[in-house]
């Protein structure tokens, strides 16, 4: 296996030694010691899956925290059921829980009209609401490089915003992220396997096609990228 493009040395100031082949459980073990009450929240695509199982083998205990827009495939919130049921030392918490595209929350179709208006309502709202009660300095993300060029300029570490994100699937490429998961046999979304590279809510996601970026199927045609968790006025 082969990381991707190397960085600069001077990127990493502030860190540990971390360079683009530094192992992931590295990063999160550096994490846990810096930031023994960083959080992780996760919607259980390929990366989160991976990076949830490395965590724990690093010694992470806390929350993964997943916020139930509504709108999720049935096959995510069977696939969250799944790690809940293989990693009982974690404590899985689902915000917004029992949403529906129906109980009030935003209109009918503004995922269509708004979907930023959409996504800020129905998915940024409850995890900022969370992350200010619960109060962490740092969250672990399961972000790579690889998975679209809005992403390419990821580092292990981002400071900024209101609390620290680390990143220690930066430099992981989507064929080392299956490779992991096949070796261990986690339990990843079984969408994934009929395209779908990137799973969101189901009126915002499509399967990839041959040669496109793992995220090209969220909100396609939209001119969105992000849901605003990680970029933007909103972000964590
Ligand atoms: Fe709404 Fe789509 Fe965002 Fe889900 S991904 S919260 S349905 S706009």
């Amino acid at each position: 296996m082969t990381a991707l493009e190397p960085r600069p040395a001077e990127l990493f100031v502030g860190t540990p030694s971390f360079g683009p082949d530094t192992d992931p459980q590295d990063v999160i073990a550096w994490a846990l010691r810096t930031h023994p009450d960083v959080t992780m929240p996760s919607a259980f695509n390929l990366n989160g899956v991976v990076l949830l199982d490395l965590a724990v083998r690093a010694g992470y205990r806390g929350e993964v925290v997943f916020v139930d827009t509504g709108y999720h495939f049935p096959e995510t919130l069977a696939t969250r059921d799944r790690l809940a049921a293989r990693y009982p030392e974690l404590t899985f918490v689902t915000l917004n829980a029992g949403a529906s595209p129906d109980d009030g929350q935003t209109p009918d179709t503004l995922y269509a009209a708004d979907p930023d208006a959409c996504c800020a309502v129905r998915k940024v709202a409850p995890l900022q609401r969370h992350l200010r009660d619960t109060n962490p300095s740092a969250l672990l993300n399961a972000r790579s490089r690889d998975q679209s060029s809005t992403r390419a300029e990821i580092p292990f570490v981002e400071d900024g915003g209101a609390r620290r994100k680390i990143n220690p699937l930066a430099f992981w490429t989507r064929e080392m992220l299956e490779a992991y998961a096949a070796e261990h046999d986690l339990p990843v979304n079984p969408l994934y396997f009929d395209g779908f590279l990137s799973i969101g809510c189901w009126p915002c996601t499509r399967a990839v096609r041959p040669g496109e970026d793992a995220r090209a199927g969220r909100w396609a045609g939209k001119g969105k990228t992000e849901c605003g968790l990680w970029q933007g006025d909103g972000q964590l």
